[in-house]
């Protein structure tokens, strides 16, 4: 297999869904690789899983064909490192390690759900992993709202109750309302039932998984079945943290102006602690990147990376899989980008 040295340019990758997108990841993205679907609101960035019970929509496809996931198998120290077999020992293969990058334009509410936690999903669902997952707000209009967990002890049978009638009022009004701005990230841990309002555009990081529990399906979905990603309603609903969480947690999950800061040097992730060991953000606006996977997304501006003996010009909009093998990147010019890494307790082995 040829030896990967540099980062790959990866195209929009935007599978059907079922609400909305308002246009704004086709303005984000431009119509440099053909015109982007204003519609559709999910843009799949270095996707190693396909959509759930699909065999492969999704999938992120390579330029030079194929799809990353499987590259990624047959050459996992190539692409994660020399660690990579002991990183994912875990998983049934390495590529599940690739954090699931997507713009996510909400051109509606998206409905109340949850991601069950990598226990659960193994042990209940026979799934690989569960999921955690991180939004950075790119885009939000005034008084944009995001809903993250229960504001008091949510009683098993009442929340049964409000799912099994629909009550979406009710489960709103008893979710955290948390005011989001452009540049803020927010850390939404398995387990912690969640929304994002309408008119929020947003970059979001995820355990590489596609399992979700919707709270509320009407009128997403047709037919309720969908809605548990196939488990019944009780198995489904006891993946839902119940407990309230408090203002205090609240506190530590959104990170307030992440954007305008930078990562420095070092390999610091921009995330809050909790993300430790799913996934790490680093931002660059100058300097070098150490060796290791990331999959990027070029904020803002036009420059140029650089690596030992390859160099990509790049702008805002661009998004890029960049493997260890292409070793420290450089980045110049009027340009920001983020690089979103496998868990930084794991990029910390490996680091500089
Ligand atoms: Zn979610």
């Amino acid at each position: 297999m040829e030896v990967l040295v540099h980062p790959l340019l990866l195209g929009p990758n935007l599978p059907p869904t079922f609400y909305r997108g308002a246009g704004r990841i086709a303005d984000f993205r431009s119509d440099r690789f053909g015109v982007v679907p204003r519609d559709r609101p999910e843009d799949w960035i270095a996707s190693t899983v396909s959509r759930f019970g699909e065999r492969s929509t999704g999938l992120t496809e390579l330029p030079e064909g194929g799809y990353l996931r499987e590259a990624v198998d047959a050459a996992p120290e190539q692409w994660l490192g020399p660690d990579a077999a002991e990183w994912s020992s875990q998983l049934p293969r390495p590529s599940l390690l690739v954090p699931l990058v997507k713009f996510l334009d909400a051109g509606q509410r998206l409905p109340v759900h949850v991601h069950p936690d990598d226990t659960f999903a193994r042990s209940r669902l026979g799934a690989a992993q569960g999921k955690t997952e991180a939004w950075v707000i790119m885009e939000a209009p005034a008084d944009a709202l995001v809903y993250l967990g229960w504001r008091q002890e949510m009683p098993v049978d009442r929340l049964a109750d409000l799912v099994e009638r629909q009550d979406v009022t009710a489960m709103l009004a008893a979710m955290n309302a948390v005011t989001v701005r452009a540049g803020d990230v927010v850390l939404v841990p398995a387990g912690t039932p969640h929304a994002i309002g309408q008119g929020i555009f947003l970059t979001e990081v995820q355990q590489a998984a596609d399992l979700s529990i919707l709270l509320e399906w009407q009128p997403f979905l047709a037919d309720p079945e969908q809605a548990f990603g196939g488990a019944t309603p009780d198995v489904a609903l006891d993946c839902v943290d119940v407990a309230p969480l408090g203002a205090d947690v609240v506190d530590e999950l959104v990170v307030r102006g992440v954007l305008e800061r930078s990562s420095g040097a070092g390999r610091s992730s921009l995330m809050p602690d909790a993300a430790d060991g799913f996934f790490a953000l680093l931002l660059r606006d100058g300097g070098t990147l150490a060796a290791g996977y990331s999959t990027m997304v070029v904020l803002g501006g036009r420059g140029t990376l650089a690596g030992e003996d390859w160099t990509r010009d790049v702008e805002r909009g661009m998004t890029l899989a960049v493997p260890y093998a292409a070793g420290p990147v450089r980045v110049s010019g009027e340009v920001s980008v983020a690089a979103f890494t496998p868990g930084a307790r794991r990029t910390a082995v490996a680091g500089a």
